[in-house]
């Protein structure tokens, strides 16, 4: 891949000609990394044409499934063997600190390696008959699917993605977010050096205007894998009821961390500094909204705010650095607006609420991690996705004020529970309207774990064994006997 003005992968081949590009900016420092070339509705279709191809040809729609799982294990390898240069990739696009980038790069290769086992032991499935037939089941892939992913964390976003789309035997076209188009280009390339046929993995960056609703509507991409926000999914999803199109979404969240009186607090104080302030607080299942028993509520704030306090900003690429910058400086302005919006309704700010006054970080779009109380569940900071390091913390009576105010909610991503009551711990896990829940723990994740959202935090689950099947329509095959 030639290194100056990153082209765009379509059919095996890299194409430069778009005319637009997109820069690659180091929120950090505001530098223009490199640029990449911008795809437009024509190369949509270029890329349709050429993964319909691919998907149709017979070496990959024949191809047995434990060489599929060969080429999907050769991707994990190659993306192992250079995890410092997609990791370092993703840390210059987005800010992410480096050891996170680091472990995400793993994780993308483990992602490729346990789908390559899915696919080698999925099988098909024989019906019990009611008559002289036999009934089967088998899984068909619906040729070409797009995937389109955000800013946040695309490493792991795009591998969940494109892995279990390739198991299921589609041909994909990856859509990464225009703020982090680099880490995609490298996906493919290494789908590439593996063997991958040319034209099952296209790499089109691209504004979601352009390149994304291209995508979206063009009749031949027949299912649309969508990660981002909740605004951008109900669009992808009011144009795929139009073409009567299934689409797995994963949206936002406003996910409750909830601490009860009995809870190791310390424990759990530590857990709710971390799920809101990893990331710079740009993750979906961010614990962004803090239920704490009243009995314990300023004595559970105090711990938090320590924590928050001893957190610095500082260079993602710093040795120990944990808080990075957000990812863009667009993005920062929505959280102080944000943050504002919480003050003027009366919000107090316990800490944070401000840029961080270091002048080795002036030149980047860091933000302080931020607490803010003295507000309801009603309050806008509690009802709408801040996506940033702000969390907002309120006390709760019992067990029925508590589940009526965390279901209060637009979102159910996520919410995780402390307290020393397994039984509660049970009756919580199931009331609470979300899709994961955390018991004394909280952003525990698997690649083996189905993963969604209740309500507007999405459609679908992604990961899991089912991960495959999201990506395959079920055929019933019936045999006169
Ligand atoms: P976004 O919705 O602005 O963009 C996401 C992707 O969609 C980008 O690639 C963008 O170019 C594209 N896009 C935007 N509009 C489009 C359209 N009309 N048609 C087709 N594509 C379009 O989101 P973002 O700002 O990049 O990411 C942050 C959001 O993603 C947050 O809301 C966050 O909660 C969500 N998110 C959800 C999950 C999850 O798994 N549930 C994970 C990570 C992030």
């Amino acid at each position: 891949m030639p290194d100056q003005v990153k082209p765009l992968l379509i059919g095996g081949d890299w194409i430069a000609d778009t005319g637009e590009v997109i820069p690659s900016v180091d929120p950090a420092t505001g530098r223009i990394n490199h640029e990449v070339c911008a795809a437009s509705a024509r190369h949509v279709a270029a890329a349709v044409e050429a993964a319909r191809e691919a998907a149709q040809a017979s070496d990959w729609r024949d191809m047995l499934p434990h060489r599929r799982a060969r080429l999907l294990a050769g991707i994990a390898d190659r993306i192992e063997a250079r995890s410092e240069v997609f990791a370092r990739a993703q840390m210059l696009d987005n800010g992410k600190v480096l050891a996170e980038c680091r472990a995400q790069a793993l994780a993308a290769s483990a992602v490729f390696r346990y789908y390559a086992g899915v696919c080698e032991t999925l099988g098909s499935e024989v019906n019990p008959a009611r008559g002289s037939y036999l009934s089967m089941t088998v899984y068909e892939p619906y040729d070409v699917v797009a995937a389109i992913t955000p800013w946040n964390s695309p490493l792991t976003m795009e591998a969940q993605k494109v892995a279990p789309a390739i198991a299921a035997g589609n041909a994909v076209i990856l859509k990464p977010s225009e703020v982090t188009p680099s880490a995609a280009l490298l996906l493919g390339q290494a789908a590439l050096d593996a063997g991958l046929p040319p034209g099952i993995l296209n790499v089109l960056p691209g504004t979601g205007a352009v390149a994304g609703d291209a995508l979206v509507r063009h009749p031949g991409v027949r299912f649309v894998s969508f990660t981002g926000g909740t605004q951008s999914g109900r669009r992808v999803a009011a144009i795929a009821a139009e073409k009567l199109m299934a689409v797995a979404l994963e949206l936002g969240g406003k996910s409750p961390h909830i601490v009860f009186a009995d809870a190791d607090v310390e424990a759990a104080a530590a857990a709710v500094a971390d799920g809101i302030f990893e990331g710079t607080g740009q993750s979906c299942v961010a614990g962004s909204r803090l239920f704490v028993q009243r009995a314990v509520y300023a004595h559970v704030l105090a711990l938090i705010e320590a924590r928050a306090r001893a957190l610095r900003p500082a260079p993602p690429g710093a040795e120990g650095a944990r808080l990075g910058p957000l990812a863009s400086f667009a993005h920062r302005e929505r959280v102080e607006r944000m943050v504002d919006i919480a003050r003027s309704e009366g919000g107090r700010i316990v800490t944070g609420g401000a840029r961080p006054d270091d002048a080795c970080l002036s030149e980047g779009a860091y933000y302080l991690p931020t607490v803010i109380d003295g507000l309801d569940n009603s309050a806008t900071v509690c009802r709408q996705e801040i996506f940033g390091p702000v969390l907002c913390a309120l006390p709760f009576d019992d067990e029925d004020d508590l589940v009526r105010q965390a279901n209060d909610s637009a979102y159910g991503l996520a919410a995780g529970i402390w307290t020393a009551d397994y039984r509660r711990a049970w009756r919580l896990a199931r009331r609470l309207e979300a899709g994961t829940v955390w018991i004394n723990t909280y952003k525990q994740l698997s690649i083996g774990a189905p993963f969604g959202g209740f309500k507007d935090s999405g459609i679908g689950r992604e990961k899991g064994i089912g991960g495959v099947r999201l990506y395959q329509q079920a055929k019933s095959v019936y045999w006169g006997l």
